[in-house]
């Protein structure tokens, strides 16, 4: 006797992987593009509903396949029109999912991990610990919920023009579930993004970087935060495996002629930590022979955190010698903060495996 296969989420699978599920059926692979296309273009996820399939196969997906993304719990909306949903995948655990609109486009940031493993000290998410990595049916399906929840196309306008990888958890940590998920974004018959409208934010792991330098295109973020390998070891741990040098040597790659892409480096200013106008010369030095951008973040307080945000005068102080320098900086506006969901403050509910949220707490109380 057959053992019963559980039902396969069909948002776990990119077109390649679909076509290959079609053909293990016995159908024809352009099926992936007719279920693509409900899924993605039409926001359909009932089988019974895809009148181009055929009677006998829509019935047999009913039984070997389903199409599941994760649940809505809540939905907050900030006075700036900002919006944040919680979304569960059973088992307790839920992730914040945000959408930012701006005039001429929507940015969606979107969770890879519930928690994360890397402990970076400045960020909430570190501090809540990990509990697992996300499949791919729940990192696409917070697109799709978003998009379905929005009105993806509203009078012919997208709302979703945007998609960042910079809510819960490291990516690259997440290489195998995260890249269906990006070329689901990237293909027509997905989301149908450009490369440079879809954003992998990495806290820096180097041989994450140049895997997928050699397996699709998008748009990288680095997370440096700071211009030297001591200071940056105190805000990144992970820089004590991959410290600057070999970082720079990575992105470089990732840049280089033969890849046309741009990388956008994050440096979130902590008051008295790391910005000083000393460390705005260093990033320049480090940074300006490599065609990049740099994304400065004032850092947003979370309950229990030991730094606060570098005061206005400072940040344009800084802004203004990396750029003197000949670098391109920003100042990213926060946004969401009345709703707690600016960058850092995504929590979700994390059903932390490492018990690094416990050990914070015994040591904040022992303070
Ligand atoms: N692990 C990935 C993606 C998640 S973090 C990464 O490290 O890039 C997304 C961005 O938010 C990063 O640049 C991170 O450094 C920044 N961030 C985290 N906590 C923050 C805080 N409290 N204030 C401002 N920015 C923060």
């Amino acid at each position: 006797m057959n053992a019963i296969a559980r039902p396969i989420n069909l948002l776990d699978l990119d077109q390649a992987a679909l076509r290959a599920f079609f053909g293990s059926l016995g159908e024809k692979p352009f099926r992936a593009q007719q279920v693509l296309k409900w899924v993605y273009h039409q926001g359909v996820t009932d089988f019974a509903a895809m009148t181009n399939l055929g009677l006998e196969l829509r019935q047999q997906l009913q039984q070997v396949a389903k199409i599941e993304p994760p649940r809505i719990l809540s939905e907050q909306v900030s006075a700036d029109g900002t919006t944040k949903w919680l979304m569960g995948f059973g088992g307790g655990n839920a992730v914040e999912t945000v959408f930012i609109p701006e005039p001429n486009r929507g940015t969606l940031c979107i969770s890879s991990q519930i928690g994360c493993a890397l402990n970076c000290t400045f960020c909430s998410t570190g501090a809540q610990g990990f509990s697992r990595n996300l499949t791919t049916a729940e990192i696409i399906g917070q697109v799709w919920q978003a998009a379905q929840s929005l009105g993806h196309e509203r009078n012919g306008l997208r709302r979703i023009t945007n998609v960042v990888l910079m809510g819960m958890g490291e990516p690259l940590l997440n290489f195998d579930a995260v890249v269906p998920a990006l070329s689901l974004l990237r293909d027509d018959l997905g989301f149908g993004m450009a490369a440079k409208r879809v954003t992998l934010s990495t806290a820096g792991l180097v041989p994450g970087i140049d895997r997928l330098r050699d397996t699709i295109d998008v748009a990288l973020a680095v997370s440096l935060h700071a211009p030297e390998d001591r200071l940056r070891e105190t805000l990144v741990p992970l820089n004590r495996k991959y410290p600057i040098r070999e970082l720079m040597r990575s992105c470089a790659d990732y840049v280089s002629e033969k890849h046309k892409r741009t990388v956008t480096f994050e440096y979130t200013l902590i008051d008295g930590v790391n910005d000083h106008p000393e460390h705005a010369r260093q990033l320049v030095k480090l940074l300006r022979r490599l065609p990049s951008k740099l994304n400065l973040i004032p850092f947003n307080p979370f309950p229990g955190t030991r730094y606060r945000c570098s005061p206005e005068r400072r940040i344009r102080e800084f802004q203004g010698i990396v750029m003197e320098g000949g670098l391109i900086a920003t100042v990213r506006k926060t946004r969401g903060d009345d709703i707690d969901a600016a960058c850092g403050q995504l929590v979700g509910k994390v059903l932390d495996r490492t018990r690094r949220s416990q050990r914070i707490r015994e040591q904040t109380q022992r303070i």
